[in-house]
């Protein structure tokens, strides 16, 4: 080349360029992005990378294949998204099976609402057509599910997931159900259950929520038969009542006893004619609500007069007569009676004594009205007590023809008749309007009832009907619970194991169509039922070939094996059950029937780890757990996470009608599904979420800015071969490998937060490194050098060997998280001619924690600390225009006496120019001060053309007369390697 061409010195500069864009325009770039992830089949690739490597298994908590996706089903499985792929990214074989569940009552209301559309009811199809029509709807319903989470970007068996509605699966849960046969906790019995008078099933506890409800609060007279006498001689004679407090005046006419407390004293007071039994403390609330008592001359209440007091034991197996029916109401006594109210309710301990009693304030009695087959306690006691399980309601909700005065009404609708009634008949003492938290069905929102039907149970402390409660199933899953399982946040074992405690027996039945039937058969002649393990086994394997319909398209004598005879009459003629299991009980078995699926070889049991919200104690959770250990002996998981809820700014919950829900789609088609994945990575899950369009606002101008922190490293990394231009580490400059101590500190802290599934902590370490570290600090001091050393420069090489491996690290770092992203960076890293690193950074491994030099660092830090008080001062010099640039100073620094910066500015004398970002740097007479003083003046010398630094040189430089000492050099070094 010809040094007669004037030089053009802007093309002698080195500045950045990529083709990594600056506006990222995710809405768009992410569909292509999938594109090319389906392309390469990027999760079978993943797989093939991690095959045997020590496996780590998520199982997946499969969402009801019912709706489209909401931002809380969204965040719950990225969450499980950034689980995997940093498992993955930590080295281990991290497979995802995702599922859905697919049965259930949701699924057949949508095909029963599909239907009354075209006029037609359930009852004119087949069983087989209707269950087909839940098929379908099932199957479109995960069909865009699946098409949805896959738009998030997360990876998994999406071709393949498991459907609790599959032939395997269906068989599984079908055997399932024969393995606790077989263990002995399966009985059939008459017991109260949730029902919901509407739908017309019963309902687990998970099924049933909370709304604010008011009931009818009723105080009734029961007149006592035996002799009071017998309870204390001064009540010889007298008319005796034992009053009751209820909130369900429907419940009555099933009442078949009192139960009151053996420890607690109970009195007998006057009032007029009569004597009422009621607790003692609570002689004076009744007494006043009641108006009960006197009141003297000035007004004032006057307690009643108690002619007797005794323990609530002097009462037990007395008998009392029922209101108004000519029946014993047989007094009891139970630990689970109290005196604050009634028993407490809404506590996960036991939910289902609200139905029938009211939780807050002393409105009771202390004497508990109970009606066995009406309420969980009053079951128990009234076994107990040989009282039957009674209960005159159908499932409608409607009493039985047995119940005068009253057969055929609704409960609900009969309260304020019967409630009258009793007050016609001068039973009632008082009643007021009364509103409380009531137990409501989650699909249709009813209140619903308690009510003893035939179902089918698992028992939680029975084997085989005998007693168990040291190895029964609560017994060995709060084993579990307690000593086997990692719970994260640790508050979750104590809630697992309230929850344990608390549950009452497992009703696995439900009156329905769409769900794996309960493999029992009845004999036609005399109704033996079979429920058989080597039985159930053999149903399971017709479903396994034919899926559960085959229930319903064969006779019950193709479903027996050949030739089976009832055992007890030798009949072969058979009826099937009709009940179909608990959709809990279906999910619950998902751990065997997928994690133990032979087809599945790249899973295992039991899975390292379930992640779900806090819902799931009560549901899947619960029902694996119970499944694990019926069948293992053991949990089906090592951890379980818990994650929050997703709520708005205010932290109220979202709600289409209410407008403050952040809708999925409408983000993604505005900026992108990485906006929802950084969102998730930027809120600490273990609590409640919160979302609105300001919040996400504020996630998007943190991605900018790590988007931006990328952009620079690449940009400066043009022209750079790793393998043939990297510097060994010794050889780099100091500051540079400062910056790479930083990166391995990063790495080091990001390693354990992955590793403690922290995934906020995650962002928010690479945030401060990247905004704080390297933004604002590092590349700051770096540009120069970049910019304007000759390209080759062995200077130059060492800032891009460090942004090489920097920004390498930090697409690693972020890929479980900013899936997205993180792969467009890898992309645009220049790798030079003999690359071997895999094509998505998906498959790479996370970076390792190499070079931290400790005393590099505090070293670097003092310079920091001083560089802070130089800033200060240029700011100040800028502000009252003594300068313009900081490149326009001359900083005159005299370190303190006291400290030994002397000797750190003396060492770093040359350089620290470049890191205050000026011209010059004079080392004055050391202060007495405690601080460094500083002084601003201006640069001397001509601002040089070519790096606008200032230097008292330019002009020196025949050919290159417009430029500094440094730059002139460069030009020279830029010639000799242009005529290499
Ligand atoms: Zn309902
Ligand atoms: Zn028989
Ligand atoms: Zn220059």
């Amino acid at each position: 080349m010809s040094t007669e061409t004037p030089l053009d010195l802007k093309k002698t500069v080195n500045l950045p360029k990529t083709a990594f864009a600056q506006k990222a325009n995710l809405a768009q770039s992410e569909p292509a992005r999938l594109e090319k992830w389906t392309q390469l089949d990027l999760y079978r690739l993943i797989r093939r990378a991690g095959e045997g490597r020590e496996k780590f298994i998520l199982h997946d908590g499969p969402p009801y294949a019912n709706a489209d996706i909401h931002l809380g089903t969204a965040m719950n499985k990225i969450l499980k998204d950034f689980i995997v792929k940093s498992r993955s990214m930590m080295g281990f074989d991290a497979p995802y099976v995702p599922g859905y569940d697919c049965h259930g009552l949701p699924i057949e209301q949508h095909v029963e609402r599909a239907l009354a559309k075209k006029g037609k009811k359930k009852n004119d199809l087949s069983v087989e057509s209707f269950r087909r029509a839940c098929r379908e709807h099932a199957q479109n319903a995960l069909k865009n599910q699946t098409r949805d989470f896959k738009r998030l970007g997360i990876l998994g068996e999406w071709d393949d997931p498991y459907l609790t509605m599959s032939n395997h699966y269906e068989a599984e849960t079908a055997r399932m159900f024969g393995r606790f046969v077989e263990r002995g906790y399966v009985y059939k019995g008459a017991r109260p259950v949730y029902w919901c008078i509407v739908d017309q099933t019963a309902l687990a506890e998970a099924e049933v929520e909370y709304h604010q409800h008011t009931s009818p609060s009723v105080y009734v007279k029961f007149p006592l038969r035996s002799d009071p006498a017998s309870i204390d001689p001064a009540l010889a004679g007298r008319k005796v009542f034992v009053l009751i407090w209820t909130t369900t005046p429907w419940t009555l006419p099933a009442n078949l006893g009192i139960a009151v407390h053996p420890d607690f004293e109970y009195s007998a007071f006057e009032h007029g004619e009569e004597v009422y039994i009621v607790a003692s403390e609570l002689v004076e609330a009744v007494a006043t609500k009641c108006e009960l008592a006197a009141r003297n001359e000035n007004g004032e209440l006057t307690p009643p007069k108690v002619l007797a007091r005794f323990p609530g034991a002097k009462l037990d197996r007395l008998e009392a007569g029922h209101p108004w029916i000519d029946r014993v109401s047989l007094l009891m006594v139970g630990d689970h009676v109290t005196l604050g109210g009634e028993a407490d309710a809404e506590t996960e301990l036991d939910v289902s004594e609200a139905v029938k009693k009211a939780p807050e304030g002393k409105a009771g009695t202390g004497a508990v009205h109970t009606a066995p087959g009406h309420g969980h306690d009053d079951f128990v006691i009234g076994k107990r007590y040989g009282l039957e399980i009674y209960c005159p309601v159908d499932n409608a909700g409607r009493f039985t023809p047995e119940v005068e005065h009253f057969a055929g009404q609704r409960v609900f609708e009969a309260n304020d008749q019967i409630v009258e009634f009793m007050r016609e008949k001068g039973v009632l003492l008082f009643s007021e309007k009364y509103d409380h938290r009531y137990p409501h069905c989650w699909r249709c929102k009813n209140p619903v009832i308690f009510r003893a039907t035939p179902q089918w149970f698992i028992a939680m402390d029975q084997v085989n009907g005998e007693p168990a409660e040291q190895t029964g199933l609560r017994a060995g899953a709060i084993k579990e619970t307690e000593d086997r399982v990692k719970w994260i946040p640790a508050w979750g074992r104590d809630r697992m194991r309230n929850m344990l405690k608390g549950r009452p027996d497992w009703c696995v039945s439900r009156q329905r169509v769409w769900g794996v039937s309960i493999p029992v058969f009845y004999c036609a002649k005399c109704n033996a039922e079979v429920a058989d393990p080597a039985v159930i086994d053999h149903v399971a394997d017709i479903f396994e070939r034919e899926s559960g319909d085959a229930w319903h398209t064969h006779p019950a004598e193709e479903l027996l094996p050949p030739g089976y005879t009832c055992k007890g009459c030798g009949a072969t003629e058979w009826t099937k059950e009709t009940d179909i299991l608990d959709v809990w009980f279906d999910s619950g078995t998902s751990s065997i029937a997928v994690l133990e699926n032979p087809r599945r070889e790249e899973l295992r049991w039991p899975a390292d780890v379930y992640i779900e919200g806090g819902d799931q104690f009560r549901g899947w959770f619960n029902s694996s757990l119970m499944i694990g250990v019926a069948d293992h002996d053991r949990a089906p998981y090592e951890t379980v996470i818990t994650h929050g809820w997703t709520l708005d700014a205010q932290g109220r919950a979202m709600h289409k009608s209410a407008g403050n829900a952040v809708e999925p789609d409408k983000v993604i088609k505005q900026s992108g599904a990485e906006i929802i994945r950084l969102w998730c990575a930027s809120s600490n899950y273990f609590d409640d979420m919160r979302a609105s369009d300001e919040i996400l606002q504020r996630v998007m101008d943190g991605y900018r800015k790590l988007r931006n922190t990328a952009r620079f490293a690449l940009g400066n990394l043009h022209g750079f071969d790793p393998s043939r231009d990297s510097v060994p580490v010794d050889e780099m400059e100091e500051i540079d490998r400062w910056a790479l101590s930083e990166l391995a500190d990063t790495i080091a802290d990001v390693q354990e937060y992955y590793e403690n599934y922290e995934f906020h902590f995650v962002l928010q370490r690479v945030t401060h490194f990247s905004t704080v570290t390297l933004s604002a600090l590092y590349f700051d001091i770096i540009k120069d050098r970049l910019y304007t050393y000759a390209p080759k420069n062995v200077a130059r090489r060492s800032a891009q060997t460090a942004l090489y491996r920097i920004v390498d690290s930090l697409a690693r770092i972020i890929a479980p998280l900013l899936a997205f992203t993180s792969d467009e960076i890898w992309e645009h890293i220049p790798r030079g001619a003999n690359s071997e690193m895999p094509v998505s950074v998906h498959l790479a491994l996370l970076p390792e924690a190499e070079h931290y030099d400790a005393k590099l660092v505090s070293t670097w830090n003092n310079l920091f600390v001083i560089r802070e008080r130089v800033l200060a001062e240029l700011e100040k010099a800028r502000t009252n225009k003594t300068i313009g640039s900081s490149l326009e100073a001359l900083v005159v620094l005299r370190p303190s006496v006291l400290s030994e910066a002397q000797v750190l500015l003396e060492h770093y004398k040359e350089q620290l120019r470049y890191i205050f970002i000026v011209s010059q740097v004079e080392l004055g007479p050391p202060t007495e001060g405690i601080w460094p003083a500083v002084e601003i003046h201006r640069a001397r010398g001509t601002k040089c053309e070519r790096c606008w630094n200032y230097s008292t040189r330019v002009g020196e430089f025949e050919r290159f007369p417009t430029v500094c000492e440094r730059c002139a050099a460069a030009l020279e070094e830029i010639e000799r390697g242009n005529q290499q």
